[in-house]
């Protein structure tokens, strides 16, 4: 099954499609992980990708696909996979059309959050260098400066404060959000889930959507 997790930042996509995946037994894909991977990492695209992601932009379309279709053309994809954070845009979501045939992907679960909690949430969001999460109020770690489940610092994304939070809605209502209409066009499975509420609850009503 090949599915992709739409929403706006802080909808909470990454947390659930990684339970998900887990739940499916295929990969979780995330675009903005490997981008982040890529400028840790100082490669030639992280290079290309850093002032980008921090000033809350997109990296350019034909970087994003490239890396994108090679990670999809490895073996463990072959089953299927949960992209998470691509397509943004149009031409992204073509590309994956011209991949794969038909609408490129078999159903979208697209999670839905008001604008005004995205901002509460991105800009009390804290994460660790393994890809921990929490929040400053919702879900703190317990000293507040090392992870719980790694003991690495615990810190604030750069593109995760409050000003590059309302860039980075502004990108998704401008570019992403019209991928809802491109992809009803095109009959695409659609299960629109309401971000709101106890994580659990949210993973069973995807769950149940996914398997209905
Ligand atoms: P995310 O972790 O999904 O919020 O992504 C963080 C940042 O990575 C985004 O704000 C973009 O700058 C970049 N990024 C991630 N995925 C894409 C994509 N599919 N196309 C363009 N830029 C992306």
């Amino acid at each position: 099954m090949r599915l992709l997790f739409l929403g706006p930042p802080g909808a909470g996509k990454g947390t659930q499609a990684k339970r998900v995946a887990a739940d499916l037994e295929i990969p979780h894909i995330a675009t903005g992980d490997m981008l982040r991977q890529a400028v840790t990492d100082g490669t030639e695209l992280g290079l290309q990708a850093r002032s980008i992601m921090e000033r809350g932009d997109l990296v350019p379309d034909d970087l994003v696909i490239a890396m994108l279709l090679e990670r999809v053309n490895r073996e463990d994809a072959a089953g299927g996979f949960i992209l998470d954070g691509f397509p943004r845009t149009t031409a992204q979501a073509e590309a994956l059309e011209e991949r794969f045939g038909g609408a490129g992907l078999d159903a979208a679960v697209v999670i839905d959050v008001d604008s005004e909690e995205v901002v509460r949430r991105i800009s009390g969001r804290r994460v660790c260098n393994n890809g921990h999460v929490f929040h400053v109020d919702d879900a703190p770690s317990c000293d507040g400066e090392l992870c719980d489940q790694c003991g690495e610092p615990i810190y604030q994304r750069e593109d995760d404060q409050a000003e590059t939070v309302r860039n980075r809605l502004n990108v998704y209502r401008e570019l992403t959000e019209p991928l809802i209409s491109f992809y009803r066009e095109r009959e695409m499975t659609m299960h629109v889930i309401e971000g709101v509420g106890d994580l659990d609850d949210i993973t069973g009503l995807i769950m149940d959507a996914i398997r209905s």
